[in-house]
């Protein structure tokens, strides 16, 4: 039987990066992928924001598409808001790349990756964990950091509690007739959940896609099918990727001998679905708690809490006001949204402020920012805000 410090279960970006840390701390380290290869089957659209480029840690590579400076928002009834900053805002990526980079840097920092090992099962032997693989071969580890993505069986059997909810993800590419290649469209109120996306892979090719409360095959199907998509569809859609939202992290993220990190921690962002950057941010202190605590000795459920704790004070409070966010958009009615955008739309400070300080990694600074912007005549839009704090 093989023995490590950590075995960090799964070699998305969280586990990528929580392995990095581990190994980079001094623990000897193996990441177990179920799949032959790193970065496949891809659940992702591939939009990163400037943080979340910056926590990956790599250089800009083959992996990058292109840049976007803005967006264009669209209301179910037609309002519309555009922005469009000087700089680029965020980028589109090609996740297979992305994630087989950040493979290979924490494999230059002396994790060892092993791919087609499914872990099934996850044992305790004393201060141990006892990891059993689909071939029935075992490892030992101190700590396991469970980077499992949104399904996380083996981290919920551990006792980590599932997500306070989960939206249903879908996504095709398509030959596409796109108005500005350098923004990204957000559809609202098209999916009960959070929006629809078109993101422009060239002038002439987009990624389509949306995030519903539920079914979100069948409603991007029928989004693909609305007006404002089906006349700009020039071939059939290709490249389907499915997959789930997991929003609002549980009450705890680490238990005896384990600690949850990125999707299977419910670390995404509930304003946008994004969950490259919390992942990495959270995976670089459970990659170093985890090294710590096994080089230690102790893997208590107490020592491992130190990760809880540090990578809340970090996120806790951005994922928090998202939640808030993201239950009212909720409940806004289409014509709420409506009026939402088009108030938004006919204030020019408004639109400044967007395109100066705009950051999808942190959308809360700018909500902050945005609300010194309204004025009283905006006290009616109150109402929508009280759906946030109730
Ligand atoms: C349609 C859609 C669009 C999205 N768009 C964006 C976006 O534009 N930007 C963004 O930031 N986020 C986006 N996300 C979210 C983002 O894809 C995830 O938050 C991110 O991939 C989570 O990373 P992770 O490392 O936690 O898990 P994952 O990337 O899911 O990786 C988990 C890995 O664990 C492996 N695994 C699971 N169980 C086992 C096991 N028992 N043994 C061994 N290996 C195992 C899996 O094979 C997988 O490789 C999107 C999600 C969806 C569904």
């Amino acid at each position: 039987m093989d023995i490590f410090d950590v075995a960090v279960i799964g070699s998305g970006p969280a586990g990528s990066m929580a392995a990095k840390y581990a190994a980079k701390a001094g623990a000897s380290t193996i990441l177990l992928e179920e799949h032959p290869a790193v970065g496949w089957p891809v659940q992702c659209a591939g939009l990163l924001g400037r943080k979340a480029l910056a926590e990956s840690e790599l250089s800009a590579g083959t992996f990058i598409r292109r840049g976007m400076f803005g967006a264009s928002v669209f209301s179910p009834g037609g309002a519309r808001l555009d922005f469009k900053a000087k700089e680029r805002r965020a980028w589109v990526v090609d996740r297979r790349l992305f994630d087989r980079a950040l493979v290979n840097h924490a494999m230059q920092e002396g994790a060892s990756l092993r791919l087609c090992s499914r872990v099934r099962g996850l044992k305790r032997d004393g201060e141990r964990r006892i990891l059993v693989l689909s071939d029935d071969s075992k490892i030992s580890a101190r700590v396991v950091i469970s980077a499992e993505g949104v399904s996380a069986i083996l981290a919920r059997r551990a006792g980590i509690a599932p997500p306070q909810t989960i939206l249903s993800g879908a996504q095709v590419e398509a030959a596409f007739a796109v108005e500005d290649p350098d923004k990204v469209e957000v559809h609202l109120g098209q999916a009960s959940g959070l929006f629809a996306w078109v993101i422009p892979l060239s002038k002439s090719a987009a990624r389509i896609g949306l995030c519903a409360s539920d079914r979100g095959c069948d409603r991007l199907r029928a989004f693909l099918k609305s007006d404002i998509i089906a006349k700009r569809l020039l071939g059939s859609p290709v490249a389907l990727n499915v997959g789930g939202l997991p929003l609002g992290p549980p009450a705890a993220t680490a238990v005896h001998g384990l600690l949850a990190v990125g999707d299977a921690a419910g670390q995404v962002k509930p304003t946008s679905g994004g969950g490259v950057y919390p992942g990495l941010v959270a995976a670089k202190i459970a990659g170093g708690v985890a090294a710590a605590a096994a080089m230690e000795g102790d893997s208590s459920a107490q020592r491992l809490s130190e990760y809880d704790r540090l990578w809340r004070a970090t996120l806790g409070r951005e994922l928090e006001i998202g939640m808030r966010v993201n239950r009212m958009m909720a409940k806004m009615k289409p014509s709420e949204i409506d009026e939402l955008v088009g108030y938004m739309a006919a204030k020019p400070r408004l639109i400044k402020a967007i395109e100066e300080h705009g950051d999808i990694d942190r959308p809360s600074r700018l909500m902050v920012r945005m609300l010194r912007h309204l004025d009283w005549d905006a006290i009616r839009l109150a109402r929508l805000l009280g759906y946030a704090l109730a």
